[in-house]
């Protein structure tokens, strides 16, 4: 039986670790409060209401785009990662709505093509200070979504900013103010920010397996390696043995899921009575996580990783693949570095503004990183297939 401080329910009072909204948000452009939102809130809206969240529904988690349509896309990871999250946040008096908000934005930097796109642009990059998804999320809410009149940006909030930011290098972190201080200190971002970091790798080793079984990249038996797995599956088996492989699988997964997010809820819930930090600032001045879980379902939940980096990702299949993402993305980047006019006309523009050969590089990273797998091979064709 699961045992939090409070017990999961909706509509509790905040913890005293929960984030609070402060008046104006914290945000870099004050603004009026909402009327009938929180601050919290407002950010989500802002993140969905973005042209770079509508483009996650045609880019690839691991499968292409058009392998097939019941795949994950980073859209519907996303949503499985705020729901995840969401549930956790509750049980822990945690701010449910800046754990959505982070949770919605964190795969906004994301290149077409997943993490083959990404090794690719960073690689074309690399003269130019490379190319991370992560920092390009932030690039992305603090920069590239032009839609406000009043700012750049989606201006928001400043906890809402520290939990998209997840990994900053430290010589990139001496220039980003407060936002960077942790990585270079050693500290912790907030509760609401360990937590979508958490629920992001929950949401993503599961749906892979699920995903991977019925790519038929990944079998049952194979599968049968991983504890997490195996003993799920059995327990589903021995008690429904006529039911079919496909919800078989399905009711393995979703106990998989269940495991790590009971075990999530209670650990957490643990060290947080334990330490009972007085508040979020109390949370960031720890060196080490207060989300987490306990250490034999984390070990669990590792051999799935390593099982999944084996047997998924370096899969023949998906590799043929990925050669051919990064083929796209390494050549688009060339061809448009070297002509720039071949951008749509505000990227081109801000190309021939820029001041330096590092900005100038950027502005095609920008432009590459925005694309959705299928306008990048479209893109693609059109200038290479003449
Ligand atoms: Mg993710």
């Amino acid at each position: 039986m699961v045992t939090v401080p409070v017990g999961a329910a909706e509509r509790l009072e905040p913890a005293p670790w929960a984030q609070q909204a402060t008046a104006g948000g914290d945000r870099h452009y004050p603004e009026p409060a909402p009327s009938f939102r929180g601050e919290f809130q407002r950010d989500r809206d802002r993140i969905v209401h973005s042209a770079a969240f509508r483009r996650l529904v045609y880019k690839t988690q691991v499968f292409v785009n058009h392998e097939g349509d019941l795949y994950r896309t980073r859209l519907t990871h996303s949503l499985e990662v705020a729901q995840i999250a969401r549930t956790v946040a509750c049980a822990l008096r945690l701010n449910e709505a800046l754990t959505e908000a982070i949770c919605l934005a964190h795969d906004l930097g994301h290149t077409p093509f997943g993490h083959a796109g990404q090794h690719a642009l960073n690689r074309c990059m690399r003269p130019w200070g490379g190319f991370e998804h992560n920092l390009q999320s932030l690039r992305v809410v603090d920069y590239l979504e032009q839609r406000y009149a009043e700012f750049p940006g989606l201006n928001l909030c400043h906890a809402t900013r520290e939990g998209i930011l997840k990994r900053c290098p430290p010589r990139l972190a001496a220039d980003m103010g407060r936002l960077g201080e942790r990585f270079l200190r050693g500290t912790q971002p907030g509760l609401e920010a360990q937590l979508a970091n958490l629920a992001d790798e929950v949401a993503y080793n599961n749906h892979d397996v699920d995903d991977g079984l019925r790519a038929g990249l990944l079998d049952p038996e194979q599968m049968g390696k991983v504890p997490l797995f195996r003993d799920h599956y059995q327990r589903v088996r021995e008690a429904w043995p006529a039911l079919d492989e496909r919800r078989s699988i399905h009711e393995t997964v979703r106990r998989m899921i269940g495991e790590l997010v009971d075990d999530l809820i209670e650990t957490s819930a643990q060290r947080l009575r334990a330490e009972a930090p007085a508040s979020p600032e109390a949370v960031r001045a720890m060196r080490e996580p207060l989300i987490g879980f306990s250490p034999p379902v984390a070990r669990r939940h590792m051999a799935l990783k390593r099982f999944l980096r084996r047997n998924l990702y370096r899969h023949e299949r998906v590799h043929r693949m990925a050669r051919e993402s990064r083929r796209i993305v390494s050549e688009l980047f060339a061809v448009l570095h070297e002509d720039p006019r071949l951008m749509p006309a505000e990227f081109a523009e801000a190309a021939a503004m820029a001041d330096t050969a590092e900005d100038y590089a950027r502005v095609v990273a920008d432009y590459i990183a925005g694309m959705t797998d299928r306008y990048a091979i479209a893109e693609h064709q059109r200038l290479f297939q003449l």
